[in-house]
């Protein structure tokens, strides 16, 4: 067994943490002014001025096929990565992405849409979810009916990533009621804002904000629909399967610097005159988080390492959500604990931290979901207990 990084994925991986030290940390300070004034901590084009830095460094499109320019690495690479980034709570992503649905896109789908994603240049956000259907995304009603050549989507749905932000959406529409959403009765479109959607930002205990997107009679050509009429849930869940062990991996990043400031203020911190690390109450603080940081690291790359095996991932991706985004909301909860008064304090990032990481625990499938996949696997016989070694 070998639990050592390749020299390839260890020079990467530095280099990763590097960019983000030299580059992206010295943001912090202006990143939290600008927030406190309800800006965001890093504008669209600071944020396209950064990526382009970054591609000169070698990084740009983790997870985009060469023949579009990007690194195509590994799942565990990727993984890697994105512990870096996490280590910034700068609003910062490496350039050169797309949403992995839209390589379903016919060639004149991907000039329009895919190639100027990538490039920056067009936003891109992702509608599956509906104010009567989250967990539940399968009892969703926003309706694309035919019309002539067109379609007509009429609904409405809620909390979109980059709502408001966004050029076109890939939205998740119901064209046939009979057959169902499981049955092949949805179709992704994809709707320019020109045509006529739009968008209202939704206040949340986060920075930036989600938004929903409204639906009236928009009109939308046939030749705007993302792969095959009646694929649109299938395309979802893959969207939505991605991030599984993606948004942990960032977890990881957070919960490891956070955990770094929490020990050298245990080492400074005097109290009764001696440091507060010397107190039991506190080491016990960093040795749970320890444990817990180091548990998830290695289900979170099984699960990136399961991806790479070209196995189906789903069941390791939500382990690693699961327990990803509890360990590090209960990291970031004691950093602030030993950090007293100062760590409630908007002088540090732990409370933005704190309420940032809260939402990991709730998007793309809740804890609940989650254990409800994991213990139906079980259940049904789909995976063994012990997994792969078993
Ligand atoms: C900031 C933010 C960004 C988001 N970005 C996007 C995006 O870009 N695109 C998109 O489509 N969606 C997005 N979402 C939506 C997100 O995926 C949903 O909020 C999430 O799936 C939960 O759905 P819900 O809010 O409707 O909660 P509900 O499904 O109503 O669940 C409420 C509670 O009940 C629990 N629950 C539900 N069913 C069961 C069950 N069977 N057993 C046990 N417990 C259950 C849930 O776990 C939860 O605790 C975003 C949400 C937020 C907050």
């Amino acid at each position: 067994m070998d639990f050592e990084l390749t020299d390839e994925e260890r020079a990467i991986r530095d280099t990763a943490r590097q960019f983000i030290t030299r580059e992206v940390m010295p943001l912090e300070q202006e990143a939290l002014l600008r927030e406190r004034r309800h800006e965001p901590g890093l504008d669209h084009s600071e944020l396209r001025e950064l990526q382009q830095k970054a591609k000169k460094f070698g990084f740009w499109g983790l997870s985009t096929p060469e023949e579009y320019g990007g690194m195509n690495l590994p799942a565990v690479l990727q993984s890697l990565i994105w512990t870096e980034v996490g280590r910034t709570f700068v609003q910062f992503k490496f350039g050169g992405e797309a949403d992995n649905i839209l390589y379903y896109a016919n060639d004149q789908q991907k000039a329009e849409f895919l190639i100027p994603t990538i490039e920056g240049d067009r936003i891109s956000c992702f509608a599956i979810t509906e104010p009567g259907a989250g967990s539940d995304a399968a009892n969703i009603k926003l309706s694309a009916r035919p019309d002539g050549d067109d379609w007509i989507l009429n609904g409405e749905k809620t909390f979109i990533t980059n709502g408001n932000d966004a050029d076109f959406v890939i939205v998740v529409a119901v064209t046939d009621r009979e057959k169902g959403v499981r049955g092949g009765g949805t179709t992704a479109f994809l709707v320019d804002r020109a045509m006529g959607w739009r968008s209202e930002f939704i206040q949340t205990m986060g920075e930036g904000g989600p938004a929903s997107l409204i639906f009236e009679d928009v009109r939308v050509p046939a030749r705007n629909i993302l792969g095959e009429i009646g694929q649109g849930f299938e395309l979802g869940m893959k969207w939505i399967g991605k991030g599984r062990y993606l948004i942990p991996s960032n977890a990881l990043g957070i919960a490891e610097r956070a955990l770094g400031m929490a020990v050298d203020y245990a080492n400074t911190r005097e109290t009764f005159g001696r440091k507060i690390g010397e107190n039991q109450a506190i080491q016990w603080m960093i040795a749970d988080s320890e444990v817990e940081i180091e548990a998830a690291r290695w289900l979170i790359l099984r699960a990136a390492w399961t991806v790479d095996q070209g196995w189906d991932p789903r069941h390791s991706s939500s382990m690693a959500k699961l327990f990803g985004a509890r360990m590090v909301n209960d990291v970031v909860d004691r950093v602030m604990q030993i950090h007293g008064g100062m760590g409630y304090t908007r002088e540090l990032p732990i409370e933005r931290w704190y309420r940032q990481v809260r939402l990991m625990r709730i998007y793309e499938g809740t804890d609940e979901m989650q254990r409800l996949i994991i213990s139906r696997d079980l259940l049904r016989g789909y995976t063994k207990i012990g997994g792969h070694l078993a």
